[in-house]
């Protein structure tokens, strides 16, 4: 177990539910970070209070080492985006060849925001989930820019920092077939029942991946990793509901 603690940037979705439970596996002390940027749907901060009372109710190894959870306003960066997460707008290519849903220096500002927490908490390892492998080639996501900026943070902070990025070298099929090793069924089933991956903030649609409206780039991301886990991991399905 490693001691001094870690930071989650915690959203309530797939991904950094998995991060969390990676870090409960391995950190002394596990805190947790939700931004609200102004997102269109608010429903992702509802859920990630689920997911972590779910968490505390029915992981009681994992509760043990579960501190606080910290939300901070960072709605300034909704008003200087026009991007579709933050605006009602189409989700499409744009001319730049990124999607509209790339909120330009989002991950930046989390990280910075992140990290001045932490060091208030005295916690010197940050935990986020992103992702080079399959995540539409957001420039921030890169393990480039976060080796960059883990770098920046050190020198700014003088003192030694980690940016732990579990997922970024995994692809979504990955991640589901991580969660089953990290928490077995139980915490499949709890990120298929409670995690929120739509970009429309769909929680009426019920899939055997979870909730959402099914089309989006987001879900069908979640969607497609789920049937690629399913196909090449049998002896882990769950009941199809
Ligand atoms: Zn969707």
């Amino acid at each position: 177990m490693k001691t001094g603690g870690a930071l989650v940037l915690f959203s309530g979705g797939q991904d950094s539910t998995v991060c969390l439970a990676w870090a409960l596996a391995r950190y002394d002390r596990v805190e947790t970070l939700g931004i609200d940027y102004g997102q269109r749907h608010a429903v992702e901060l509802t859920q990630r209070r689920v997911v972590l009372d779910e968490i505390r109710s029915g992981f009681p190894e994992w509760s043990t080492r579960l501190g606080d959870d910290h939300e901070i306003d960072l709605k300034a960066l909704g008003r200087i985006s026009e991007t579709a997460l933050t605006r009602d707008a189409e989700i499409e290519m744009t001319a730049a060849g990124l999607p509209s849903t790339f909120v330009p220096g989002r991950n930046l500002l989390f990280l910075v925001y992140a990290a001045a927490l932490a060091y208030r908490r005295s916690i010197g390892t940050l935990v986020a989930g992103m992702c080079e492998t399959d995540y539409s080639g957001y420039p921030d996501c890169r393990d480039a820019t976060i080796r960059a900026q883990q770098q920046a943070i050190a020198l700014g902070l003088d003192k030694p920092f980690a940016i732990e990025t579990p997922l970024m070298f995994i692809d979504k099929a990955e991640t589901w077939a991580l969660a089953g090793t990290l928490g077995g069924q139980p915490f499949v089933d709890l990120i298929r029942e409670h995690t929120h991956t739509c970009y429309l903030g769909d929680r009426t649609h019920r899939h055997a991946w979870g909730w959402g409206c099914g089309t989006c780039p987001a879900c069908e991301l979640r969607a497609r990793g789920w049937d690629a886990w399913q196909e090449a991991d049998p002896p882990r399905n769950p009941p199809k509901s």
